[in-house]
């Protein structure tokens, strides 16, 4: 019998999507709800062990947090557990979801003394609702608009003692006033292999999926240091292991899974490359403005700086200037393209070094 998998799968591009997607519903299983069981991110977890043993000590909440890095690194997950943790609950929202400052009113006067409001894409929130959000942080009292017109009144509300959680993928859009506010700010990193080696191990452990070393380590390799991605690939190639294997996911099978979707051994996918050919190619080596080269592969600006862009970088396969996008000789190596030293990142710096010299 032959099985045909390209219609069960869904594209690559799904694949390493590091956003939530239909299918991801599974994940929520393995969030973990402490602390310890939380993997990575010793700096953020270290800190936020001591603000919350403080806060917890002197019986009032968390001072505001701003979790802040790429999608599907755990925002949203450790929001969750800092409430664990202070024992008080979590009203959850995001940014686009609340239209009106009304809303936010309704949202903050609910909540119970020292319970949490999180606030997923706080970034893309709406200026007249942020507004809100500024006397609320600050001292705890909103004011709200009763009536419309000449007879409108404007009236103080009192709020219990509160903290906002907000989460996002671009601190830099935030606002000047809204980001002070904030007491403490963790930036999430990508996650080592060696981490998310661990993260697809106790995921297989809660999910009952037979796996050794080798196969953890080799889907750990390929997953743009993003625990989203290590667990979806965890279950697809756990598809592959029970139905062209025998059920035990390993080194080989994973290897076989993954070329098959496409995956290559350092986990860029099909768009990667792409986008790396492109200012190879196209704009030999670069630097190429974002817009340019979100035309020329077709793919949104926004996809590319959040989906594509943190794992090339800090891969060394691409450099950021304020020119535009370059292409590292890494980049060249890894799709076996020459590299004359004339174009790329390099050919950039020695055009720097260059205008020093003269
Ligand atoms: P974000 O809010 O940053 O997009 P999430 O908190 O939704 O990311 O995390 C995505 C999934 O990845 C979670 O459901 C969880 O299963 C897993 N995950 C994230 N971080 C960790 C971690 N440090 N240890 C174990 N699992 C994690």
């Amino acid at each position: 019998m032959s099985i045909d998998f390209t219609n069960d799968f869904a594209s690559e591009k799904d694949l390493l999507k590091p956003e939530f997607s239909l299918g991801d519903e599974a994940e929520f299983s393995l969030r973990p709800q402490t602390l310890p069981e939380f993997i990575g991110q010793e700096k953020a977890k270290g800190n936020l062990k001591v603000f919350i043993e403080a806060a917890k000590k002197r019986g009032e909440p968390l001072d505001h947090v701003l979790l802040h890095g790429p999608p599907g690194l755990g925002k949203t997950t450790l929001a969750s557990i800092i409430a664990n943790e202070m024992g008080v609950n979590i009203r959850k929202t995001s940014g686009p979801a609340i239209e009106k400052p009304r809303d936010l009113a309704a949202l903050l006067t609910n909540l119970n003394e020292n319970d949490i409001l999180f606030v997923d894409e706080i970034h893309r929130m709406n200026r007249s609702v942020e507004e809100i959000l500024y006397p609320a942080m600050e001292d705890n009292e909103i004011d709200i608009i009763i009536g419309q017109g000449p007879s409108a009144n404007s009236i103080r509300l009192e709020l219990k003692k509160f903290t906002l959680i907000g989460a996002t993928t671009r601190s830099g859009q935030l606002s000047a006033p809204l980001r002070d506010r904030f007491g403490v700010m963790l930036k999430l990193e990508l996650y080592r292999p060696e981490e998310l080696q661990m993260i697809i191990e106790r995921s297989s452990d809660l999910l009952g999926i037979a796996i050794d070393k080798g196969g953890s380590l080799e889907i750990a390799r390929r997953s743009r240091g993003t625990p989203r991605i290590a667990n979806r690939m965890l279950r697809r190639v756990r598809d592959f292991a029970q139905v062209i294997g025998d059920g035990v996911i390993t080194r080989e099978l994973a290897n076989e899974a993954l070329n098959r979707l496409e995956i290559d051994q350092l986990g860029l996918d099909a768009i990667d490359r792409r986008l790396l050919e492109s200012i190879i190619i196209n704009y030999g080596g670069g630097p190429v403005g974002l817009e340019t080269l979100s035309a020329t592969i077709n793919e949104e600006t926004v996809t590319i700086e959040d989906m594509y862009e943190p794992f090339l970088l800090q891969q060394g396969f691409l450099t950021r200037t304020p020119r535009g996008r370059c292409a590292t000789r890494l980049a060249y190596e890894h799709l076996g393209i020459p590299f004359d030293g004339k174009n790329g990142s390099d050919n950039l710096l020695e055009g720097q070094q260059r205008m020093f010299n003269e």
